[in-house]
């Protein structure tokens, strides 16, 4: 056995929990007599993942969801066996399940060629839609769900009194989550969740990489600017929705400027 370190009542972090970097960040929402995960991360860290749970004391059984918090191959490459295993169900939001359910290797972020990256998915079965708004009852917790896209189009987010399981949204350095049209990255969208996150009043951001950190507004203004600035940047491909550049250089052209 061993004993659960609460990061706060009724959440536990497997990452915290193990004392060590294991990949993605695992919550287990627990609600007494029963809990739920958000994300189970690579398929290869699953049985530790899971040996850890019982030692923790709780029953395989008792799992009433695993949640992908979106549906990018290291959060959810161990999704399917996940679901064997616990015999729980899986929830996603409505524009991650095609992702999961066909395992695409290009939406879920996890065959890049050009890098030889190729992480193998097995599709798995959505049971559960989690749609904005939506109260999710663990036991005596109640999560409520958050669409925040930006990074991908199924990114979820989930309030829990002063706590917000803020995914792939912001990390502690400020840092975002990767921003690349193939898992359909939408710059504006993400700026919009960020000004969300911002305006709420949660205190604490438990994020799906890295540390918890307090939630500061300050950070998050700085990271939005930054932004605001990737939509006018070629560097962000088809994520941007212009370049000036390009513009400035049409009247050039007409007016007939030469390179001085
Ligand atoms: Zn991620």
């Amino acid at each position: 056995m061993i004993e659960r370190v609460y990061v706060f009542p009724g959440v536990i972090e497997m990452n915290v929990q193990a004392r060590r970097r294991l990949g993605v960040n695992i919550y287990l929402i627990d609600g007494g007599s029963e809990y739920a995960l958000i994300d189970v991360g690579f398929l290869d860290d699953l049985t530790d993942v899971l040996e850890m749970i019982r030692q923790m004391d709780f029953r395989l059984s008792d799992c009433k969801m695993v949640i992908a918090s979106h549906a990018d191959a290291d959060h959810i490459q161990g999704l399917a066996r996940a679901r064997e295993i616990l015999k729980c169900k899986v929830a996603a939001h409505p524009k991650s399940v095609k992702h999961i359910e066909t395992a695409d290797e290009i939406a879920t972020y996890a065959r890049i060629d050009a890098q030889n990256i190729h992480i193998p998915m097995q599709p798995c079965k959505v049971d559960t839609l989690l749609e904005e708004g939506q109260k999710l009852k663990i036991g005596d917790k109640t999560l409520e769900v958050w669409s925040t896209p930006g990074h991908t189009e199924g990114q979820l987010a989930f309030r829990m009194g002063n706590l917000l399981f803020s995914g792939d949204n912001i990390f502690r350095d400020g840092c975002v989550g990767v921003i690349d049209a193939h898992h359909g990255s939408n710059i504006v969208d993400y700026i919009k969740s960020l000004k969300r996150i911002m305006a709420s009043d949660a205190e604490w951001l438990l994020p799906s990489h890295g540390p918890i950190f307090r939630k500061d507004n300050a950070l998050i203004q700085a990271t939005i600017e930054r932004l605001e600035g990737y939509l006018h940047m070629a560097d962000f491909g088809t994520c941007a929705i212009d370049w000036p550049l390009l513009d400035n250089w049409e009247d050039e052209l007409a007016k007939g400027i030469l390179p001085k």
